[in-house]
């Protein structure tokens, strides 16, 4: 096992997924310094995006990290067993019962109702060893987090002292949304009934947003992994992950041939096809497949880089098979266990996610356990 993930041997495999550690550690201390001064915490929920947490946190520890954030207690037993002294935050708060764990571990819970706050209270007032706890406020999620109307009352009652406040932006990669600067004025003014404890407000995005509101402390995940953070301009994240998957067989079918389950490409004119060995059982997105439908309606569908060329998915994407049109790529580049590049190296995350209809954390979670995983500068 490298992590929680099999070891595959890369002959046996149909893709190889090879994920830079040194990229994560430069964008993290990219990300350092959009927070200025402020703690920059590392968001490592789901496995730390799909590049798995046993090989991030390491490297986000020798970079200077010293504040991580995971969603479920199950993962932040995981960073805490590869951390002595880091400061771990679990953002999906905690429930009835669970407050020993957190003790046991020395984890924070990220508290976001009333209920949670009164229960950690309880706890704490019972166990003046419980580790301390941060308080999360809504200003416009309508997810976790207590509530604008709230915050005055449950302020005023607090059963302990929390270290940190913090607030989740709804929309910090469209810089122009206004929501943007209303939630940082209603942050700004419910934090002032928490007087003289730390705030935490910018994701990954909103670190981009000038003039930065880095508050104490910033919480970095998916520009960590190599995202662009502003989505439309140059991102300057390094590549993290690079996906390339075997291709199993080179075949040219004639004008009008149809392709993959229900026949949903046809082959205008001649053209040469390559099969992929990946497809959704690997987490690529069927979302991603090469349907005449799309095609007519201009909406964008997969495609792989084979001898740098761009080659359009095929048909849908099945099980574990893509298709791909490879017509334009030179004779010999496109062979029988020849590479097709999936993700990066020309082919951008973001890129990739727009292909598939969705976004960049979608593509990275997804990433599956089937793939012979290279980790490189561990
Ligand atoms: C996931 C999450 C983050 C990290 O967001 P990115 O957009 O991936 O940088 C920060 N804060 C909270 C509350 C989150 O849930």
């Amino acid at each position: 096992m490298i992590g929680d993930f099999a070891v595959i041997p890369p002959e046996e495999a149909g893709a190889r997924l090879s994920i830079d550690l040194d990229a994560l550690a430069f964008n993290w201390r990219l990300l350092r310094d959009r927070a200025g001064g402020a703690d920059c915490a590392a968001v490592v929920k789901a496995n730390a995006y799909g590049i798995g947490i046993e090989m991030a946190v390491p490297k986000l520890l020798a970079a200077g990290c010293r504040t991580f954030y995971v969603a479920h207690l199950a993962e932040a037993r995981r960073v805490r067993a590869l951390t002595g002294d880091a400061v771990i935050y679990v953002l999906n708060g905690f429930l009835t019962g669970t407050a020993p764990v957190y003790a046991a571990h020395g984890l924070r819970p990220v508290l976001g109702s009333r209920e949670e706050i009164v229960e950690w209270g309880e706890y704490a007032a019972a166990h003046p060893d419980a580790p301390p706890a941060a308080i999360h406020i809504d200003t416009g999620m309508n997810r976790l987090g207590l509530s604008p109307e709230q915050v005055a009352e449950v302020a005023r009652a607090l059963p302990f002292r929390p270290v940190l406040i913090l607030t989740h932006l709804a929309s910090a990669e469209d810089q122009a949304d206004p929501s943007n600067a209303r939630q940082l004025a209603d942050f700004t003014r419910l934090r002032k009934h928490f007087p003289d404890i730390p705030a935490s407000f910018c994701n990954s995005s909103g670190a981009f947003i000038e003039p930065v509101a880095a508050f104490d402390q910033t919480r970095a995940g998916v520009a960590l992994y190599g995202a662009n953070p502003v989505p439309g301009q140059p991102n300057p994240m390094r590549e993290v992950v690079r996906l390339e998957a075997k291709i199993l067989q080179i075949r040219d079918v004639p004008d009008g041939a149809a392709v993959g389950y229900n026949g949903k490409w046809t082959a205008r004119g001649p053209r040469r096809l390559a099969t992929l060995s990946i497809g959704y059982a690997d987490g690529y997105l069927r979302s991603a497949s090469g349907w005449d439908s799309k095609a007519a309606q201009g909406i964008k569908a997969g495609i792989a880089l084979v001898g740098g060329v761009a080659c359009p998915f095929a048909g849908s994407v099945s099980m574990d098979l893509i298709v791909i049109d490879v017509t334009d790529v030179p004779q010999d580049a496109a062979r029988r266990g020849g590479l097709a590049v999936m993700i990066g190296d020309g082919l951008p995350l973001d890129e990739v996610a727009a292909r598939a209809g969705t976004i960049p954390y979608e593509i990275l979670t997804s990433l599956g356990r089937r793939y012979a995983r290279f980790y490189r500068n561990a």
